[in-house]
């Protein structure tokens, strides 16, 4: 649909307004600008609208770094990925429909199969209406036999038929599951962590709601991997991904967000519970005595540093993404092994 609008005399016509918005703005004339400008002059993307209608009202400059960062926050690749994994659930829902509508002609074409089969039965047995009335009956009871061959085979063809999707539609299921989980971990992966983040951010928007965003690294990972070798640095990662899942909250989203890097989103939390869970989860990774898989020898400590920051209006993701970070970096100066927050609501428990 969205294709008809940019065809022909009039598509050109919306295409020469997105190049004059890119010579008004002074902008580099990259495919990313045009795709931003073309969605504002079109109106597909109303929050891209209200974003460049904003920033204009501000009279904030729209420069080439300002054009990235709406190309970013409204078309990158995670976004189309998003857009796939809903078309594949719309594929999954219609399927579903489908089986039941499949399973619901199954039970007609039987019933079907049924009535006939008494009528043949009380026309055979009506010996009384004589040779006319027994010729139909034998019609009849032909057409029965010959409906009665008939529903077996569809019932057999739709059966078959309800099988094959019912393996699709898990099929599909296990594959949109298994692209957005880590293969190491089980947790959520960097795609689904962008995805819920952006989902996260417009509702804490338009909820004024809280959101905080926890990034967490293991410290001095490098060393404990040159030590003990990959294998059992893997085995570490695992812990510390399950002891992240087992302190947040059911409707956190708990992340591998790069090799031994976590992130938590935690939507409708204060800043201070949040600081509070890091720092359960701090301690209860310090505290683990953990040993070796294959030799029981002991590990040694392994510790974690925290940075947490709560989303503010109007900030964009990456700011976000990057205060948090600013906070695990300072957690790292400071020493390592704690949790810090860019606005300080309680001591640093070490
Ligand atoms: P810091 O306390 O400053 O974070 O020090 P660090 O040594 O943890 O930091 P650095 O970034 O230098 O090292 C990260 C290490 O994490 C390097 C890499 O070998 C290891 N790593 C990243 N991904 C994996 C993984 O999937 N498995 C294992 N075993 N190690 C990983
Ligand atoms: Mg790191
Ligand atoms: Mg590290």
């Amino acid at each position: 649909m969205i294709i008809d609008e940019i065809r022909g005399s009039k598509g050109v016509l919306v295409g020469h307004r997105a190049i004059d918005r890119i010579g008004e703005f002074n902008l580099t004339a990259t495919p990313q600008n045009y795709e931003v400008w073309l969605h504002y002059v079109t109106g597909w993307t109303p929050d891209l609208v209200k974003a460049v209608d904003k920033s204009i009202a501000k009279g904030e400059a729209l420069s080439d770094v300002r054009m990235e960062e709406l190309h970013e926050k409204y078309f990158s690749s995670t976004q189309l990925s998003t857009h796939v994994v809903e078309t594949g659930n719309r594929i999954a829902r219609e399927i579903a429909d489908a089986i039941d509508a499949l399973k619901s002609a199954s039970n007609t074409t039987e019933q079907y199969g049924a009535t006939l089969q008494t009528a043949s039965n009380t026309l055979s047995s009506n010996v009384l209406s004589g040779e006319a009335l027994k010729r139909v009956a034998s019609v009849l009871s032909t057409a029965t036999n010959e409906m009665a061959a008939q529903n077996e085979t569809l019932n057999t063809r739709l059966k078959q038929s309800s099988r094959e999707i019912e393996t699709l539609r898990a099929s599909l299921q296990a594959a949109r599951a298994e692209a957005l989980t880590d293969g190491l971990t089980g947790i959520a992966n960097r795609k689904l962590f962008d995805e819920t983040l952006r989902n996260r951010v417009l509702e804490a928007e338009t909820d004024e709601s809280e959101l905080c965003l926890v990034l967490c690294d293991i410290d001095h990972f490098k060393s404990f991997n040159d030590r003990w070798g990959h294998q059992t640095g893997d085995q570490v990662i695992r812990f510390v991904a399950g002891s992240l899942s087992t302190h947040a909250l059911p409707d956190h989203l708990v992340a591998r967000y790069g090799g031994e890097e976590f992130a938590i989103i935690m939507p409708r939390t204060s800043l201070k519970t949040a600081v509070q869970i890091s720092n359960s989860i701090r301690s209860t990774i310090e505290n683990k005595k953990l040993m070796r898989r294959s030799t029981n020898e002991p590990l040694g400590q392994i510790t974690v540093s925290f940075g947490v920051a709560e989303f503010r209006a109007g900030e964009s993701i990456s700011q976000l993404i990057e205060r948090s970070d600013t906070c695990l970096y300072d957690s790292k100066h400071a020493g390592r092994n704690r949790v810090t927050s860019d606005v300080q609501i309680e001591s640093n428990a070490a």
